[in-house]
């Protein structure tokens, strides 16, 4: 398929008064990654809950793949995944239990060397067998990367995918997102704070404000139109 794997299209999230989201648009090209920049309350989480059909749009269109996501539900999920420092994990399983769960929620096949696959990526394997509530949170979000990745996803989401690391673990964790873009061909959207992330990772960024994109381009665009040498230092 040529065209854009992600097309979102005059997306709205209104919560009673407030509008969350507001009348959003912008595309992500097949294979690269785009971040969706703002501060706090900016509606990038509702933005990445509406593209994986966990929040329905007050209005406006979402489509993935070229097939619109509210028609095709079912066909587009088990071909994302996503990643959050909230996603949900069972706290009484294990981490090879709570792996095991969500693979087998995908109807995955050779479980068991996925798991193995993905402990050796994430360095899971000295906790792999402690229940996920005795876990730090910066081991947490390795095991949520983990099942974001269970599935193979050719589009990926992720809300900030370093949140709750140490400088060096965030680090080594954008390489495997790296990695796992380059072998795959990955599309990847991902909801950050952090320029530094953004600056290495991304090929396109869009700034939030209010629930618009007040803002985009490339990192290296946006640093060169303010005369700056690294993102970092458009937010300060
Ligand atoms: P953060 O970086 O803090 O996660 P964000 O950019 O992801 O912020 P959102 O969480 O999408 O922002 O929130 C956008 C706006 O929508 C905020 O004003 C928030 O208070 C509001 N909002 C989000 N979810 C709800 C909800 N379930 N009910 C009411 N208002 C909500």
């Amino acid at each position: 398929m040529s065209g854009p794997v992600l097309e979102v299209e005059a997306l709205t999230k209104r919560f009673g008064p407030v509008t969350a989201v507001d009348a959003l648009s912008f595309t992500v090209a097949r294979g690269t990654t785009a971040a969706l920049l703002g501060a706090n309350g900016a509606g990038k989480t509702t933005t990445l809950a509406m593209i994986l059909g966990l929040l329905l749009p007050s209005a406006g269109t979402v489509r993935i793949f070229g097939r619109d996501l509210a028609a095709h539900r079912y066909a587009l999920l088990p071909r994302m995944n996503f990643s959050s420092p909230y996603t949900d994990l069972p706290h009484r399983l294990t981490v090879r239990e709570n792996l095991t769960v969500y693979a087998k929620l995908y109807g995955l096949d050779g479980v068991r060397r996925r798991i193995e696959r993905m402990a050796e990526t994430l360095d899971l394997g000295t906790f792999l067998k402690r229940p996920t509530g005795k876990l730090s949170a910066g081991q947490r979000t390795r095991v949520a990367l983990a099942k974001a990745l269970l599935n193979d996803p050719e589009l990926l989401l992720l809300d900030e995918p370093s949140a709750s690391l140490d400088p060096d673990t965030a680090d080594w964790v954008r390489g495997v997102i790296e990695r796992y873009r380059a072998e795959t061909g990955a599309t990847i959207l991902l909801a950050s704070h952090n320029m530094a992330e953004v600056e290495r990772l991304c090929d396109d960024v869009f700034v939030m404000s209010g629930g618009r994109i007040v803002e985009s381009g490339t990192p290296e665009a946006m640093i060169e139109r303010r005369g700056l040498s690294t993102l970092e230092e458009v937010f300060l």
